[in-house]
């Protein structure tokens, strides 16, 4: 009786439901930001999720990629990355 709820909490990280009840769609944006410096910042292929229903626009970024994010794009506006990257270049 106990594996039930277990099971059920796992599937629902994988497929992440909306609070709209719609299902959360992963989906790759670009990142696109003017930093101090007036230059102009690119990350493409970030991973987000989306919800599906129409009239709801909910947007999930999970905290790692959240995390990895301020990471990288800290890194180029120091000019250790180049102004233009690729996400997935820095996934495991
Ligand atoms: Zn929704």
């Amino acid at each position: 009786m106990t594996v039930a709820p277990f099971r059920k909490r796992q599937e629902a990280r994988q497929t992440m439901e909306c609070e709209c009840g719609g299902s959360m769609k992963k989906e790759e944006k670009v990142v696109r930001w003017i930093g101090n410096d007036g230059q102009t910042y690119v990350i493409h292929n970030v991973p987000t999720y989306q919800c599906d229903e129409p009239d709801c626009d909910e947007e999930y970024e999970p905290g790692k990629i959240s995390m990895m994010l301020s990471a990288i794009a800290d890194l180029m506006e120091e000019g250790r990355l180049p102004d233009t990257v690729d996400f997935r270049r820095f996934k495991q």
